[in-house]
């Protein structure tokens, strides 16, 4: 799950490859490490903790020269974070260097078999065996980088995003991926390795993502050759036109991404619904279901695929599509989907959640979706990414880079595509009238307005967050389209600020975790007005009962719950089935200021990475 930089070119590698890593900071942060190299000497530098430490390691010593360079950031699978285990590694020889992002899962017979062969090992890790065997694999078969690096790869079961490179070739760099994601960056004359675009989008547009089971050799000054990994097929590579810019994937001012983005969301939203959302037609238009609505039509059902927030974005869409297109829907977590031996058929849509669209355990449900027949849409954020290309059809959130580990913009615009997908298909469907459906359009295109107006609660949400931050508990309850949220609020603030908190659907709450309320357990209740309002009322009532203290999310202007809260965060009214973009506002922050006065990582929170591309 770590992230990968490297370059080749003319000019000095250091400030690109340590720049792109505090870029790819989100993939993980165990520790990091980098190796430049000038053509004589390899300089490998690497450490426990994050790039800033590295940096700062490195700014101390001299010769940090070389146009060559690889870096990495780890999320420690095989070994514990420690300046050892740390990417770069070198083989036996130390002519080759690597840096992985992935895991080998046969790893220890590779690496029994290695050792029986004179190899000795330094790390726990699995990318030291697979350096390793790629230096057994050209001495004994006495072949070049490129060719040694495809047969080693022929014998490892796993995934991987790899680059490495030889001390005898300065002018070479070797990658290969399966099941992690790896970008190229075409310059003049250079050339740049990444998980993501971000670390090289200043110096090129052009860009080359590796399909899985593809290599690459680039050699300076020359070209790059693309392969397959498996047999000997030459691949014309597509060469991609980024989109991305600078100014995406900085902060602007907000002193983390988390706050950035959560006050992005107006603006994530609106763009999710542009071009798709025509009030004035009475329209929503999205390519992927139109082409599709025979299949979407037949479905017996919506199975929706996904891991953490999206999974309860997935949730929120249960909820919408049975409402108003009237599917039923199941929502499953990925992980235990693949594991299991779901009844999957033919006339089931299957739809797949994942902000990277590089989640391991979505893609492989996606995988056995496909496998039984069943027509699989993704919805993710980021263009071009494994899920995206993996799934039939799909629909982009265009919610622009979300850099914070915890998820907030991909959350609303995940449901805003999902609401705009059970509009069309409840329109197709008749589930809905023309007059009903034009208002919930109409709705919708002021939530970015009213978003905004949410946001402002910010101050307030901070007073509360102060009265509250030392609390060791947290109960977050809501009630129909809300019970997801209430998932998410609690989710968001055991993520970051390490409290424990639990979310659960409001009326649950009678049979089990009231024996928790005591005057030290603050209770986040989301009592919006459409939302079965009168029966979260008295289960207020129980929770104030029991001397627990009252945090109500409530509409514009509520007085019953003012009566018997605590707090209460006011958000602006609108249907029902909006709501949840709105009461998601002010638990976000609330999390987001609990965390800051802990003085906890809210970017980087511990043992978290962005993209969770292990399973
Ligand atoms: N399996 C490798 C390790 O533990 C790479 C992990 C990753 O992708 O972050 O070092």
């Amino acid at each position: 799950m770590c992230g990968i930089v490297g370059y080749i070119g003319h000019r000095e590698a250091y400030p690109i490859v340590i720049k792109g890593l505090q870029r790819l900071e989100y993939r993980g942060y165990d520790s990091a490490g980098i190796a430049l190299y000038d053509g004589n000497n390899i300089k490998l530098s690497k450490t426990k903790g994050k790039v800033s430490d590295l940096k700062e390691r490195l700014e101390n010593e001299i010769a940090t020269d070389g146009t060559l360079g690889i870096g990495h950031t780890r999320w420690a699978t095989h070994g514990v974070p420690n300046d050892v285990n740390s990417h770069p590694h070198y083989s036996n020889s130390g002519d080759l260097v690597i840096i992985h992002n992935g895991i080998i899962e046969n790893y220890d017979s590779l690496k029994k078999e290695l050792i029986k062969r004179g190899y000795t090992f330094k790390s726990d890790t699995d990318t030291e065996v697979l350096v390793n065997l790629i230096e057994d694999v050209k001495k004994n078969e006495n072949i070049k980088l490129g060719k040694a690096v495809q047969v080693a790869l022929n014998q490892v079961i796993g995934a991987y995003a790899i680059a490495v490179f030889d001390k005898n070739k300065p002018n070479e760099i070797v990658v290969a991926k399966l099941g992690s994601p790896l970008a190229i960056g075409i310059g003049e004359d250079e050339f740049f390795i990444a998980s993501d675009a971000s670390p090289f989008i200043e110096f090129t547009k052009n860009a080359i993502y590796l399909e899985d089971e593809e290599m690459a050799i680039i050699r300076r000054n020359k070209d790059i050759k693309v392969r397959k990994i498996k047999g000997d097929a030459i691949v014309d590579p597509y060469i991609q036109e980024l989109q991305l810019n600078l100014e995406q994937i900085e902060k602007g001012g907000y002193d983390h991404f988390m706050l950035k983005e959560i006050h992005e969301q107006p603006d994530a939203i609106f763009d999710t619904f542009r071009g798709r959302l025509l009030s004035n037609e009475a329209m929503v238009k999205l390519a992927g279901v139109e082409d599709n609505m025979k299949k979407f039509l037949a479905a017996d059902r919506i199975i929706v695929v996904a891991c953490g927030t999206s999974w309860h974005a997935g949730l929120v869409s249960e909820y919408i599509f049975e409402d108003l297109a009237r599917i039923p829907v199941e929502v499953e977590y990925a992980s235990e989907f693949r594991y299991r031996n779901p009844v999957i058929t033919e006339k089931d849509v299957v739809i797949a959640i994942s902000q990277s669209g590089e989640t391991a355990d979505t893609l492989a449900a996606i995988k056995l979706a496909k496998s039984k027949g069943a027509f699989v849409f993704g919805v993710c954020n980021v263009v071009g990414s494994s899920i995206a290309r993996e799934t039939d059809a799909g629909a982009y959130t265009h919610a622009g880079p979300e850099i914070g580990v915890a998820s907030t913009k991909a959350f609303t615009t995940q449901i805003t595509v999902l609401t705009l997908m059970a509009l069309r298909l409840a329109r197709a469907k008749g589930t809905i009238s023309s007059s009903e459906f034009r208002h919930h359009l109409i709705e919708l295109e002021t939530i970015p307005s009213k978003v905004e107006k949410a946001l402002k609660s910010d101050a307030y949400v901070q007073t509360v967050a102060d009265i509250y931050k030392d609390a060791t508990n947290f109960l977050y309850l809501g009630r129909g389209f809300n019970f997801p949220v209430a998932l998410e609020g609690a989710l968001k603030l055991k993520e970051i600020s390490y409290i424990h908190a639990e979310g659960y659907p409001a009326a649950e709450m009678k049979h089990g975790p009231i024996a928790l309320i005591d005057e030290q357990m603050p209770v986040v209740v989301i009592a919006t007005k459409k939302g079965h309002y009168e029966k979260v009322v008295s289960n207020i009532q129980e929770i104030k009962s029991r001397k627990g203290k009252i945090i109500g999310i409530v509409t514009e202007g509520d007085k019953s719950v003012k009566e018997l809260a605590d707090h209460v965060i006011e958000v602006p009214e609108t249907i029902e089935c909006l709501t949840p973009l709105l009461t998601t506002i002010p638990l976000q922050l609330l999390s987001y200021h609990i965390a800051v006065m802990l003085d906890k990582n809210v970017d980087q929170p511990r043992n978290l990475a962005k993209s969770v591309t292990v399973e």
